[in-house]
């Protein structure tokens, strides 16, 4: 994979990067759209990285089909799929993670203590071996996507890091690759999480913007969900992810919901009146 940058850095093109997980769909997709558009190479990758899951998580479960993966890829446009193994991506004596101090302390980074260091440690790798122009991610992992650019700054990477809207089934589901995990009922009953969200952002527009008294619908909301359980719901500031108070300017409500096994996170921008 580094000759193979090299070689196409030193042909002048512009090389854009979509890192993945893999059991692709259709926002991971439309992040290869959005990447040729700022470039004219597209490399993704697929890695389910062990580095970021917990021992009791789904490393093991998570799905993979690597021959329908690679059809996508290639209808997509990409040039090269970068597919390493766990065992040389962290091989024998391995021991360096790459921590950041403090966007990981909220959201998902509490319930999920290794995630992001997993993540950041992986993407600064990935980015080494690489070697983007340009990579791109999805508003979906809003926490993550705030952390790899807080990361690209710190660290100086020379990499433009480009986000994506968060792509959605038709009845308002984001799309992830967990969903496939979920029986047909949870399935109808995991679009609550959008509703919610809409419903909230709704109500914030209207001026409603307490924070806690939205929090405390919201919950109720979730809390009456078959086979639902509240992992946070939380209503943040988008720069810093610290809780607000009052939605008096734009504002992430995020969530994470386990629907049976499965969980779920989506979020969703809230802006006061006007
Ligand atoms: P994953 O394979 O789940 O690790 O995701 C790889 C990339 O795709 C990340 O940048 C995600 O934020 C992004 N992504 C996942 N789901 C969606 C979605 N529904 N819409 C847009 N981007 C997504």
């Amino acid at each position: 994979m580094s000759a193979h940058a090299d070689l196409v850095r030193s042909q002048g093109k512009t090389l854009v990067f979509v890192p993945t997980m893999g059991f692709l769909h259709e926002g991971h997709i439309s992040l290869m759209e959005i990447g040729l558009a700022h470039g004219n190479h597209l490399v993704v990758s697929i890695f389910v990285n062990p580095a970021q899951f917990g021992p009791t998580e789904d490393l093991d479960a998570y799905p993979r089909n690597m021959e329908r993966d690679l059809a996508l890829c290639q209808k997509a446009g990409a040039a090269a799929v970068y597919t390493p193994d766990s065992s040389k991506m962290y091989g024998p004596g391995f021991e360096t993670r790459v921590i950041q101090e403090a966007l990981p302390n909220h959201l998902c980074g509490l319930s999920r203590p290794r995630l992001f260091s997993g993540v950041t440690t992986v993407v600064t790798k990935l980015f080494n071996t690489v070697k983007p122009h340009v990579a791109v991610f999805g508003e979906k992992d809003f926490q993550q996507l705030a952390i790899i650019r807080r990361m690209t700054l710190d660290l100086d990477f020379d990499i433009k890091i480009v986000s994506g809207p968060t792509v959605r089934e038709q009845d308002g589901l984001a799309k992830s690759s967990r969903n496939s995990y979920l029986s047909p009922e949870q399935r109808r009953n995991a679009t609550a999480l959008y509703r919610c969200l809409e419903e909230t952002r709704n109500k914030a527009a209207s001026g409603q913007v307490d924070a806690q008294r939205l929090l405390q619908e919201a919950k109720e909301k979730i809390q009456s969900v078959p086979e639902a359980a509240i992992d946070y719901i939380s209503i943040v500031d988008p720069d810093t992810l610290e809780d607000v108070a009052r939605v008096d300017k734009p504002s992430l409500m995020a969530m994470a919901v386990f629907v049976g096994k499965t969980r779920l996170i989506d979020n969703m921008l809230l802006y006061p009146p006007g």
